[in-house]
C-alpha cells in the first residue's frame, strides 16, 4: 500500500481539498452529466484592481502587471477589445506574436478568421468583446503554464463581471478547460452548454486550429449555429 494513501476520512478530505487548491486555487466547481456549472468564486480579491468598476479602470490598474514571468518577456499587455457592454464574449487562450506587437487580441491570421467567424453568425466584431485568459504572450507561443493561467485568470473573471455578458464562447480546449475547471476533451466540452457563474458558455475550436486543420471548420460551423440559436433564444425569452 503506498504511504501517501489516507485511511482517515477527514485526512482524505483534506488531501483532496489540498490537491484541488493546488490545481484550481480557491475556485470551487461542480460538474453534472449534461452540463457543467462553475459556481461563484469564493476568492475575495483584496488587491486594488479588484475595486475597478469599468474596463478602462481595470486596464489602467493591471496593465503593468508583473505577477508572472510573462510580464518580463511581453512587448505589450493585451487586455482585450470590443464593446464594454457586450452580450457576447469570445475568449481565447493567450496573445500571439502579432497581438504582442500591437497590444490587441486576435489581430493576426487567426484574428482575421475570428472576425469572419463572428460575422458568419451575424454579429459585428465591434459589438462583441474579445480577449484571452492570459494577457501576455508566452514566448514562442508555447502552451501557457498552469501557474500563469491561475495567476492571470482573476483579471478575466473581473472583465466578465464588469461586462456581464449573456453568452461566452471559449475558443479552444485550453480556454474551455480553464474556465470550466475541467479535464474533458475539446470534443466532450463542445457537446454541452455549460454555465459559468450564471452565464451560458459554449466551447469550440480555436481559429488557429482551423488554420492548421480546415477539416475542423465544418464542426465549428455546427457549434456556431448552436451558439447563435442559443443567443436568439435568450434574447427572445427576455423580450
Ligand atoms: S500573464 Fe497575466 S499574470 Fe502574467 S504578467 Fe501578464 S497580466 Fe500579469
Amino acid at each position: 500500500m503506498p504511504k501517501n494513501i489516507k485511511h482517515n476520512p477527514v485526512e482524505q478530505a483534506e488531501s483532496i481539498l489540498k490537491h484541488h487548491k493546488n490545481l484550481f486555487g480557491n475556485l470551487l466547481y461542480t460538474e453534472k452529466t449534461t452540463s457543467s456549472v462553475v459556481k461563484e468564486s469564493e476568492t475575495n480579491y483584496s488587491e486594488e484592481w479588484a475595486s475597478a468598476t469599468t474596463l478602462n479602470d481595470l486596464n489602467d490598474k493591471i496593465c503593468n502587471c508583473q505577477k508572472c514571468e510573462l510580464g518580463s518577456t511581453r512587448k505589450n499587455f493585451v487586455f482585450g477589445s470590443g464593446n464594454p457592454k457586450a452580450d457576447v464574449m469570445f475568449i481565447g487562450e493567450a496573445p500571439g506574436a502579432e497581438e504582442d506587437i500591437q497590444g490587441l487580441p486576435f489581430v493576426g491570421r487567426a484574428g482575421q478568421l475570428l472576425t469572419k467567424i463572428i460575422e458568419s453568425i451575424n454579429f459585428k466584431r465591434e459589438e462583441v468583446f474579445i480577449c484571452n485568459i492570459l494577457k501576455c504572450r508566452p514566448p514562442n507561443n508555447r502552451d501557457p503554464l498552469p501557474n500563469e493561467m491561475q495567476t492571470c485568470e482573476p483579471y478575466l473573471q473581473k472583465q466578465i463581471e464588469i461586462i456581464n455578458p449573456k453568452l461566452i464562447l471559449c475558443l479552444g480546449r485550453i480556454s474551455g478547460q480553464t474556465l470550466l475547471k475541467s479535464n474533458e476533451t475539446l470534443t466532450t466540452l463542445r457537446q454541452k452548454v455549460h454555465t459559468y457563474r450564471g452565464i451560458s458558455l459554449m466551447v469550440t475550436y480555436h481559429p488557429a486550429a482551423l488554420l492548421r486543420n480546415p477539416h475542423w471548420k465544418r464542426p465549428t460551423w455546427e457549434d456556431l449555429k448552436k451558439f447563435r440559436a442559443l443567443y436568439d433564444e435568450m434574447k427572445n425569452a427576455n423580450k
